[in-house]
């Protein structure tokens, strides 16, 4: 069979993708590297999609969960891999949890079912010069796959570990504690949020850093590198007490003016400061500076909320560090997910920087899409910024910082604000909002 379109890779991202080209009757090549006697080193089998961990896509809530949302988005788009968890699905209360064996079965068994999709199990090893192609080999991309790659997006372009600092929705952070400047600020760049510490604080700060539970590596993990400026916070701590407040908790050229006196009129610096950063173009969500960690979830939220002006902090993402192959897509890639160098590749899945099962694929069901829009001679209309999908795509095409882009989860702060809306009311508000104005852009979809 002559391919329209070869995927390379047959996990969540690929398998959608292939679901969504096969099924409106495009040739699709899909290339799986298991079953050739090789695998990543956390795939245990040789089935398509398989889950590499938990069992769960996480919330169903569609009202107040964007997740769930996303999951309500994707089945309105016929996603496969939505409805191969419905038929494996476990009791899990209001998650989406699923018997990995019978939904890896279940996808496989479907796709096999396409006349016009051919699994093949082979490994890819260069990312091919022409035919239209989509990469969906995910966050473990075989070494030599993932060497041509950063051949052709730079190596600097490409990572094999994230470093992941928490994200705070900025609605959740009490401004009337913290303050807006940057270091040796004259007025004019005002562009980080500070939360001071005074010495006590800082303190018991660094001994809850040195103390709290960490996750530990994986054993494929431990040759894991602290690259610099990215070792975990915790870590620094453990140099010595002083070292955080040289390094990004540094306080110097802060005044702080909620501490402003008849003698510093402009305020004082604190013992100690915490920054966050604008992480996207809406400004609803802001990362903290070099506070990527090895803690315990738990943990980080229990003792970022110490911090003053984020007692009530809600987190869009926590703090990891994991192995994980990944591009800078907001710089490398199009609307469309394509290599700005060579358009005939798009990128699907976790490489391009989401992160999460129910993400990859739903970013392999886009990928899907567009590759069967433009083949079909169409035009493509992304979804509305307003949905789960929409929101998501954004992020990663342009909208997150590319400076600092790591992998993300779909999340509200991903979503243009409803500041008119009351906070209890916001997520049902924002759900109602993309389940309306999803209905036209599901209408122009190329038909199946
Ligand atoms: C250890 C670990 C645990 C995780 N746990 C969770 C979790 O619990 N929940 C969650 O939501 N997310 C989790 N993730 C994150 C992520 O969502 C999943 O990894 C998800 O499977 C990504 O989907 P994908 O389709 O992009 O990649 P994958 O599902 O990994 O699929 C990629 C496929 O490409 C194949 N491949 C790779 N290189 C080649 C090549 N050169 N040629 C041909 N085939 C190739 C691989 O064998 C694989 O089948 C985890 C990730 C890791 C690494």
């Amino acid at each position: 069979m002559t391919q329209d379109v070869h995927i390379i890779g047959g996990g969540l991202a690929g398998s959608e993708a292939a679901w969504q080209l096969g099924r409106r009757g495009f040739r699709v090549r899909l290339s799986e590297m298991r079953g050739t006697g090789e695998r990543s080193p956390a795939h245990q089998g040789d089935g398509l999609a398989e889950l590499v961990c938990s069992n769960s896509f996480r919330s169903d809530d569609d009202e107040k969960n964007a997740v769930g949302l996303l999951h309500h988005e994707m089945r309105r788009c016929d996603s496969l891999i939505m409805s191969a968890a419905a038929k494996a699905q476990v009791p899990a209360g209001t998650a989406l949890a699923v018997d990995r064996d019978l939904f890896s079965a279940e996808v496989e068994a479907r796709l096999a079912a396409l006349p016009n999709v051919e699994i093949v199990r082979e490994r890819v090893d260069t990312l091919p010069d022409t035919g239209t192609t989509i990469v969906a080999t995910g966050p473990l991309t075989a070494e030599s796959l993932a060497g041509s790659i950063g051949r052709a997006t730079g190596a600097d372009s490409l990572a094999f570990f994230d470093a992941i600092a928490p994200i705070v929705y900025r609605e959740s952070i009490d401004m009337d504690v913290c303050w807006m400047a940057s270091r040796w600020d004259k007025g004019e760049t005002k562009d980080y949020i500070n939360c001071p510490m005074d010495k006590d604080q800082y303190l018991a700060f660094h001994r809850g850093l040195v103390e709290g539970e960490k996750t530990a590596f994986k054993e494929w993990e431990a040759d894991t590198p602290y690259f610099d400026g990215c070792m975990p916070i915790e870590v620094m701590a453990e140099r010595g007490v002083e070292t955080l407040r040289f390094g990004p908790m540094k306080p110097v050229g802060l005044d702080n003016p909620h501490w402003a006196t008849p003698e510093h009129p402009n305020g004082r610096w604190p013992y100690a400061v915490v920054q966050l950063r604008q992480d996207n173009k809406l400004g609803t969500i802001w990362n903290m500076v070099g506070f990527q960690t090895k803690l315990k979830h738990a943990e980080q939220v229990r003792l970022f909320r110490t911090i003053p002006g984020l007692e009530n902090a809600e987190f869009a993402r926590l703090g990891g560090l994991h192995r994980n192959t990944f591009i800078n897509s907001p710089i490398l890639l199009d609307r469309q997910l394509r290599l700005k160098t060579a358009p005939h590749v798009r990128f699907a899945g976790q490489i391009t920087g989401c992160e999460g099962y129910v993400e990859s694929a739903a970013v392999g069901l886009m990928a899907g899409l567009m590759t069967a829009t433009q083949l079909a001679g169409g035009e493509w209309q992304s979804p509305p910024r307003t949905t789960a999908l929409g929101a998501l795509l954004s992020h990663i095409t342009g909208d997150a910082e590319a400076e600092s882009y790591q992998p993300m989860n779909v999340n509200f702060g991903l979503f243009p604000p409803l500041h008119d809306v009351k906070k209890k009311q916001r997520k049902e508000a924002y759900t109602e909002r993309a389940k309306l104005e999803i209905a036209p852009w599901l209408d122009a979809l190329t038909p199946a």
